[in-house]
């Protein structure tokens, strides 16, 4: 994960860190070499500035040059500004439902409290859906249902079928012919009946966000109400990850995002790009294939993973 950016910036701050004094232009040349690094990772423009400016900033304020470990001071400072940029550390900045759960998750609701999915086709929304009602169950106790309304892809609710059963999850019983909106109110009733704390709802991709997607979302949130939309994207794709989250924000409610693919991804521009440019945190990454392949992301534990 990173292995790329986190190489780059390595050798830009191994050779600060060797050295016993550092000059406002020592601090300005790394600057540089850490800007093309973080284009390099496909960070978007402006993240990057801001970055580079708060970071330069700090650092040849006159205590941290002055200071006996002035390359270990910088380092600190990027470090600093990279959880920043990750979204900010929330056992040391706040006090959120969502820091007191293992999981993340604000499900500080009457149950059934439903967790909406939402994403582009292929970006792995039916696995991550699959992964977190495992986790959820198994780390909170909580007992969970899936319900796939995915009536576009043939084979999508029989796809989360299989998985719940791999997950040891329940799924709602398919109907076919059955739509979004009815598949969901079903859901919920059923739920309701069964005395599920958690309902999550998987629901349709497209190949590009368009305006039925949209309608359909919004439909479906509405009669759902849910505590959390999470958005899934694919952080192999860069920038295209955030401009597909930037495209349902302000469209559906999304309270969060789950990265996928992390595990292949050398260059980390959507992960550190995502919070900045959208404002939505990170919530989860999706680690592998295996349904165990999921972590809750903490800005702090990434940013010491690029920094290594
Ligand atoms: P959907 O169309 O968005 O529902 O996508 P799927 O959940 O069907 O996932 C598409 C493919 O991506 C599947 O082969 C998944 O196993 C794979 N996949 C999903 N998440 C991850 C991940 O975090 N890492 C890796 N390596 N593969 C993943």
């Amino acid at each position: 994960m990173f292995d790329a950016l986190s190489d780059r910036l390595g050798n830009v701050f191994d050779s600060l860190r060797g050295r016993g004094a550092l000059k406002e232009d020592d601090v300005r040349t790394a600057m540089r070499e850490v800007r093309i690094a973080l284009l390099e990772a496909d960070v978007a423009l402006p993240v990057v500035r801001r970055f580079i400016d708060t970071v330069t900033e700090r650092a040849i304020g006159a205590e941290v040059l002055r200071s006996v470990t002035p390359g270990q001071q910088v380092v600190k400072i990027v470090n600093d500004a990279l959880v920043e940029m990750l979204g900010g550390d929330p056992e040391e900045g706040g006090s959120s439902q969502a820091a007191q759960n293992a999981v993340g998750l604000d499900l500080d609701a009457k149950p059934p409290v439903v967790i909406m999915m939402v994403g582009l086709q292929g970006s792995g929304k039916t696995t991550s859906t699959a992964k977190i009602a495992k986790r959820l169950k198994e780390t909170e106790g909580k007992k969970v249902m899936m319900a796939s309304l995915d009536v576009n892809r043939p084979a999508a609710q029989e796809q989360l079928a299989i998985l719940g059963e791999q997950a040891g999850v329940a799924t709602l019983p398919i109907v076919a012919g059955q739509q979004p909106v009815d598949i969901a109110n079903r859901a919920i009733s059923s739920a309701k009946l069964q005395s599920f704390d958690v309902l999550m709802l998987d629901t349709a991709g497209r190949l590009h966000v368009d305006e039925a997607l949209m309608a359909e979302m919004k439909a479906v949130a509405s009669v759902s109400t849910p505590r959390e939309v999470l958005l899934v994207v694919d952080s192999l794709t860069g920038q295209d990850a955030v401009n597909v989250a930037q495209s349902f924000t302000g469209e559906v409610p999304l309270t969060g995002v789950v990265l996928t693919r992390m595990d292949g991804d050398a260059r980390g521009g959507a992960a550190l790009s995502m919070r900045a440019v959208t404002g939505k945190p990170i919530k989860f990454a999706g680690t592998g294939e295996k349904l165990d392949a999921i972590e809750a992301f903490h800005p702090s534990r990434v940013a010491n993973r690029i920094l290594g």
